[in-house]
């Protein structure tokens, strides 16, 4: 079973994602732990990438359909897999479609996890205090600009996958435990 989990930045998708690891053995591709990985090892790819981040801009559709179909290679990635920040542009969807086609598999699910502006405002303050200011990208001024960037880009695959008849919706204002439980009642 392959998932898509959508929302915003800070709507909890890494969260659900590292759940669903856990309780259904599938593999969780974060294409944002992806770069920052990257980023830690100091490779060339890292080093471009993390200006972009920094700054709230999206990576290019080609790096980031790289890193995943060198990834979706691995063998382990066959049971089934969690996209989470990934598509983030309906470039990305299609080569993800176009990816899973070869290998006769598909998008089973998209799980959107909707959140209020406000709300995740506070969610980035919260993250950027626990990890020490780690994450360059979590303040308020490039939370602006990731959200911004997210209406443009990433939003327009609501309705690209609500076309296909796979889009769900779950409530991101409710606890981590409750939104869990309403991914589990989709999912079946
Ligand atoms: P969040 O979900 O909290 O916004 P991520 O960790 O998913 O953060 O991503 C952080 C940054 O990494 C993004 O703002 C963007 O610059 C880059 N990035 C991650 N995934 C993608 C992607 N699929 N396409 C383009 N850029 C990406």
């Amino acid at each position: 079973m392959n998932i898509i989990l959508f929302g915003a930045p800070g709507a909890g998708k890494g969260t659900q994602a590292k759940r669903l690891v856990e309780s259904r053995g599938l593999v969780q591709l974060s294409t944002g732990d992806m770069l920052r990985a990257a980023i830690g090892a100091g490779t060339e790819l890292g080093l471009r990438a993390k200006q972009i981040m920094d700054r709230g801009d999206l990576v290019s559709d080609e790096i980031i359909l790289g890193m995943i179909a060198e990834r979706m290679d691995s063998p382990d990635c066959a049971n089934g897999v969690i996209f989470d920040g990934f598509p983030r542009t309906v470039a990305q969807a299609d080569g993800l479609g176009a990816m899973l086609e070869e290998c006769g598999l598909a998008v089973d699910h998209v799980i959107e996890i909707s959140v209020d502006e406000a709300a995740l405002f506070a969610r980035i303050e919260t993250r950027a205090a626990e990890t020490g200011g780690s994450r360059a990208d979590d303040n308020a001024e490039t939370l602006r600009k990731r959200l911004s960037v997210y209406h443009e880009s990433t939003a327009p695959l609501l309705p690209y996958y609500a076309d296909k008849g796979l889009l769900m919706t779950v409530d991101g204002m409710n606890s981590i435990d409750e939104v869990g439980q309403a991914i589990d009642a989709i999912l079946g």
